[in-house]
C-alpha cells in the first residue's frame, strides 16, 4: 500500500492533466465523436429523403466472382432496409452456401422446396416463397446445397440459362394477379461464374458490385464486367452495372479511403457516396437468424445499410 496523500495527489495530478487535455479537444476530435457525428448525419439524409416506391420492380443481382466481399451481407440488408421503408422485396438465394437463407431467419431443412426445385423444373418459385419473421414485406426464394449441382444436371438443357428469369418473370406476374406487386428483388450470386451468375444476369434489370475496401479490389473485377457484356449481347441487351457498394470499410487505416477513390475514378457515377464500415454487428446478426437492420438497428452498420438502400432508391433507375 502507498502512502494515501501520495496516491490522492497523484490523483489529482492526474484529474487536472485530463481535464487540459479535454478542455484542448475538440469534442469532435475523438474518433468516437466524429462516428457519431457521421452517424446522425447519415441519418438525417435518410429522413429527409423518403424511399420512393419504383414505377417498376428493380430486379438486382449481386454479383462479384470474388468471395467474401459482403454480396450476401449486402443483399440480405439492404432488402430488409427497403422493407423496413414499407417496400415490397424479394431475396432470391441463389447460392448454393444459403447464407442469405440463413441469415433472413429461414432453417434449411433437409428437402424443403428450394430454389433448386425451380432450376430442374419440379416446382414453381411461387411454392418455395418463405416470409421473414422480422419484415412481413420479405420474401425469400431460400437457396439449397444441390444448388452446386445444377451446371452439370442441366448440362444439357437449351435452356439453362433462362431459367431463372422465366421463373422469377412467372412469379411477379403470379404476385401482381394476386395484388401483391415486389418493389425488389435481390438475387444473391455465389462466387464464381458458373450457371447460377449467369442466370441471375440474364433475370436482371441491373448489376450491384459490391467491393470491398481492400488492397486487391478492383481485381477481377475486368472479368466481371466481360461476362455481364456478354450476359447482356446474348440475352440481356438493358442490363447494367447500375450500382457500386464499397463494403468493410476500416475507419483506421488509410487503406480504405484509397481504395474508395480508387473505386469511384473507375466508376464515378455507380458508386454510392454510402460506405458501409466494417461493423461487429453486421458480422454477427447473421449467427441471429437476423440482418442487422432489425438486429441493431442503431448500430453505424444498420445506419450505413438504411442510407445506402435509401441512395439505391432514390438514384432510381
Ligand atoms: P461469398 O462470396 O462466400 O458468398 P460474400 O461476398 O457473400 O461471400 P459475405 O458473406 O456477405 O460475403 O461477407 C463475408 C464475411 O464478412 C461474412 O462473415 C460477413 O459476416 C462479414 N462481413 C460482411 N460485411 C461486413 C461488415 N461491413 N463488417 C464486418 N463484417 C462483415
Ligand atoms: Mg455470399
Amino acid at each position: 500500500m502507498g502512502d494515501p496523500r501520495k496516491i490522492a495527489k497523484a490523483n489529482t495530478a492526474t484529474t487536472s492533466e485530463s481535464k487540459t487535455d479535454w478542455d484542448r479537444l475538440s469534442l469532435t476530435d475523438t474518433p468516437l465523436a466524429s462516428e457519431l457525428a457521421h452517424d446522425m448525419e447519415l441519418l438525417s439524409r435518410v429522413q429527409a429523403h423518403p424511399v420512393p416506391r419504383p414505377a417498376q420492380t428493380r430486379i438486382v443481382a449481386v454479383a462479384n466472382q470474388k468471395g467474401g466481399v459482403g454480396k450476401t451481407t449486402t443483399a440480405v440488408n439492404l432488402a430488409a432496409a427497403l422493407a423496413e421503408s414499407g417496400l415490397r422485396v424479394l431475396v432470391v438465394d441463389s447460392d448454393p452456401q444459403g447464407n442469405a437463407t440463413t441469415a433472413l431467419g429461414i432453417e434449411r431443412v433437409e428437402g424443403m422446396p428450394s430454389l433448386y426445385d425451380v432450376f430442374l423444373g419440379r416446382k414453381t418459385m411461387m411454392s418455395t416463397l418463405r416470409q421473414n419473421d422480422k419484415y412481413a414485406s420479405l420474401l425469400v426464394v431460400p437457396s439449397s446445397i444441390d444448388l452446386a449441382a445444377v451446371d452439370v444436371d442441366l448440362a444439357d438443357a437449351d435452356d439453362r440459362r433462362t431459367r431463372l428469369k422465366v421463373a422469377v418473370d412467372s412469379l411477379l406476374l403470379e404476385l401482381e394477379e394476386l395484388d401483391r406487386h415486389i418493389d425488389y428483388v435481390f438475387i444473391d450470386c455465389p462466387p464464381s461464374m458458373s450457371l447460377l451468375p449467369i442466370n441471375a444476369l440474364i433475370a436482371a434489370k441491373e448489376v450491384l458490385i459490391p467491393v470491398q475496401c481492400e488492397y486487391y479490389a478492383l481485381e477481377g473485377l475486368t472479368q466481371l464486367l466481360r461476362t455481364i457484356d456478354s450476359a447482356k449481347q446474348a440475352a440481356n441487351p438493358s442490363l447494367e452495372v447500375s450500382t457500386i457498394v464499397l463494403t468493410m470499410a476500416s475507419k483506421n487505416t488509410n487503406l480504405s479511403a484509397e481504395v474508395a477513390e480508387n473505386v469511384r475514378e473507375y466508376f464515378p457515377q455507380q458508386t454510392l457516396d454510402t460506405v458501409i464500415p466494417r461493423s461487429v454487428r453486421i458480422a454477427e446478426s447473421p449467427s441471429y437468424g437476423e440482418t442487422v437492420i432489425s438486429y441493431a438497428p442503431r448500430s453505424s452498420g444498420a445506419i450505413a445499410y438504411l442510407a445506402a438502400a435509401n441512395e439505391l432508391a432514390n438514384r432510381g433507375r
